[in-house]
């Protein structure tokens, strides 16, 4: 799958967010981890989310005075992704900000089955919401209590088949202690392709509804990289997910890409459609195109038409 993903390495080197990618994605971690500084009115209910509709209305906000997400909408459904794509400062880390109620909205609402995420309990919101990250965070611990981290009651049998479903398990019965090996600060390195399948497995584990990917940028092999995506792609398919894209496999596949400038959705459709659109999106990949060569002819063609 090589020559379907360092063409998204380029195209993410154009608009300046390969290089930002790894600080966005300690950025957003970070965020998740963070107190809400928002004030819950005494006594909120759960977030229930039947469904796993999500639905941004009429959106804005500003950190300030400044106005850095305007009038954004965005629909999805579970089962759908929806890609955010964007030169660096468009916007696209806070737009999932607002979603994790990291901040609040200055105007519109953001909805889940219909709930204002405003008119809940924070935890039970952040508990609907799974995060992976390629460069997702271990504790010191074993193998078993970094997958089992945020599912209080999991089961042994319920960790190795979330591992399986991530394409994890093989390596783990391969480390010395297998899933009791010690992993994180001072426990065995793992690489980044294996640390992210821990990760991946969490996220199963935790069996959320609804899914927020930030693909910063990695250096794992091919093969790893295949096995990542396949772990991804079955992930995604009843989740309503959000993803930072850099990768063309997601921008490819998503049901919806949003192309955001200065906080703003400029374009929005699939990738063919924004191809034919001939627009930012596709200036982009035109680019991109001219100095390519392993793309599919098709795609090519269509590209630098
Ligand atoms: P990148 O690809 O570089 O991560 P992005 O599209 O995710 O960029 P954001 O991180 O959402 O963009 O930033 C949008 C704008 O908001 C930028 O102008 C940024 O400087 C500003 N911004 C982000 N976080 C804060 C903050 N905590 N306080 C004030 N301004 C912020």
């Amino acid at each position: 799958s090589q020559q379907f993903i360092w063409p998204m390495a380029q195209f993410g080197q154009i608009i300046n967010i390969y290089q930002r990618a790894k600080a966005s994605s300690v950025r957003v971690f970070d965020l998740m981890n963070e107190r809400g500084t928002l004030d819950e009115s005494a006594g909120a209910p759960d977030l229930v989310v039947p469904d796993g509709t999500v639905k941004y209305d009429d959106v804005s906000f500003g950190y300030g005075e400044e106005t850095v997400i305007s009038n954004v909408d965005l629909q999805a459904e579970r089962g759908d992704t929806i890609a955010l794509v964007g030169p660096t400062g468009a916007g696209k880390s806070t737009v999932l900000k607002l979603l994790l109620r990291m901040y609040d909205v200055d105007e519109g609402a953001i909805r889940i089955d219909g709930t204002d995420i405003r008119d809940v309990n924070l935890r039970s919101l952040r508990r609907s919401i799974g995060y992976v990250s390629q460069d997702p965070f271990l504790f010191y611990g074993s193998v078993k209590e970094n997958i089992a981290y945020g599912t209080f009651d999991a089961s042994g049998e319920e960790i190795v088949s979330a591992a399986k479903a991530a394409e994890a398990h093989e390596f783990v019965v391969n480390l010395p202690d297998g899933y009791d090996t010690m992993v994180g600060e001072r426990g065995m390195k793992l690489s980044g392709g294996q640390r992210q399948r821990l990760s991946i497995a969490r996220t199963i584990l935790k069996n959320p509804a609804i899914l927020v990917l930030d693909e910063a940028t990695s250096h794992v092999d091919t093969e790893t990289e295949a096995l990542i995506q396949r772990s991804l792609a079955r992930l995604v398919r009843e989740k309503t997910t959000f993803a930072i894209a850099h990768r063309l496999s997601t921008i490819k596949e998503a049901d919806e890409i949003a192309v955001l400038d200065e906080g703003r959705i400029v374009e929005r459709g699939t990738h063919d459609d924004l191809l034919a659109l001939d627009g930012l999106y596709a200036n982009l990949w035109r680019v991109q195109a001219g100095e390519i060569e392993s793309l599919p002819r098709d795609f090519i063609e269509r590209a630098i038409r």
